[in-house]
C-alpha cells in the first residue's frame, strides 16, 4: 500500500477500495468522497451492492405504481451511473432487500471477491443499525467473508487475503447506530464529484442537501482536529469512519 499527501498534510492510504453496500444508494451517501478519491489516485475502486434496496428504498417508485422488476432496474440504472460518477466499478449480487439474509452461499460470493480483487482497504456498514436490519447483516457477512478469504484452506480460487483494514461508514442516525468517528477523511477535492454521484438517484432528492451539510459538519471537525490550535484556515469537506481493528504503524503520529 502505497501513501499520498492529503490537503490537511495527513497520510492516507491508497490502493483497491472494495466497498460492500446492503443497497443500491448506500454507498453514494456514505462513502463516495473516499470512492471519488481512490479513483482519482488512479487505484480500483469497486462497489459491491448486495441488493438493489428494491423493496426497502425505493418508496417513491413503489407509490408510482411500478412492479418490482422495473424498480431493480430502475435502481440498478442509477447506481451504475453513481458509481460511473465517482469512477467506481459496480457489481450487483441481486440478493434480495428487507430482509436482505445472511447466507453462506452469498457470503462465499464475497469470499471470492476479496480473492479476486485483493483490496487494500474495506468500507462497509456499521454492526449496529436499529433503523434497517440489512444494513448490519451486510457488514456482518462482509466480515465474515473477510476473515474467510483469509484462511488457505477455504476453497476458493487465489491467495488467501492479507489484512485489509476494515472502516465502518456513516449511518443515517449515527447516534443510534453506535457510531463515534475516529477517521475523517478529507474529501474536499473531490466533492463535486459526490455530488453528482448524489444526482443520480432523484428517488432520494431529500437527502442531496443532507449529505452535503453532512460533509461540511464533518470538514469542521477535520480542521479542527488536522490543524494547528483552531484548525486549517480553509474549508474543508469529510466523511467520517470508525475502524474495526486497529491501526498498525511504526510510528505514533
Ligand atoms: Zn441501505
Amino acid at each position: 500500500m502505497k501513501t499520498t499527501s492529503t490537503t490537511t498534510g495527513a497520510q492516507s492510504a491508497t490502493g483497491p477500495l472494495l466497498v460492500i453496500s446492503a443497497h443500491a444508494g448506500d454507498f453514494v451517501w456514505r462513502a463516495g468522497g473516499a470512492i471519488a478519491l481512490t479513483a482519482a489516485a488512479g487505484e480500483r475502486a469497486k462497489v459491491v451492492c448486495l441488493s438493489y434496496g428494491e423493496r426497502g428504498e425505493s418508496a417513491r417508485a413503489w407509490r408510482e405504481g411500478k412492479n418490482l422488476e422495473e424498480i431493480k432496474a430502475e435502481r440498478r440504472a442509477e447506481a451504475e451511473q453513481a458509481a460511473q460518477a465517482l469512477g467506481a466499478e459496480i457489481e450487483f449480487l441481486d440478493a434480495g432487500d428487507y430482509p436482505l439474509l445472511e447466507t453462506q452461499e452469498l457470503t462465499d460470493r464475497l469470499v471470492h471477491v476479496y480473492r479476486e480483487f485483493e483490496p487494500a482497504v474495506v468500507l462497509t456498514h456499521t454492526l449496529a443499525d436499529p433503523y434497517n436490519g440489512d444494513h448490519p447483516a451486510a457488514a456482518r457477512m462482509a466480515i465474515q467473508a473477510r476473515i474467510l478469504a483469509q484462511a488457505i484452506g477455504y476453497d476458493a480460487p487465489g491467495e488467501p487475503l492479507g489484512a485489509p483494514p476494515v472502516f465502518h461508514f456513516e449511518p443515517h442516525q449515527p447516534e443510534q447506530c453506535d457510531f463515534k468517528p475516529d477517521t475523517l477523511l478529507d474529501i474536499t477535492p473531490v466533492f463535486d464529484r459526490k455530488r453528482k454521484a448524489m444526482e443520480c438517484l432523484p428517488a432520494q432528492q431529500h437527502m442531496w442537501d443532507y449529505y452535503t451539510d453532512l460533509a461540511k459538519r464533518r470538514g469542521v471537525q477535520l480542521k479542527r482536529n488536522a490543524g494547528p490550535n483552531l484548525g486549517l484556515p480553509h474549508t474543508c469537506m469529510a466523511e467520517a469512519f470508525v475502524r474495526l481493528y486497529p491501526q498498525t504503524t511504526g510510528v505514533l503520529a
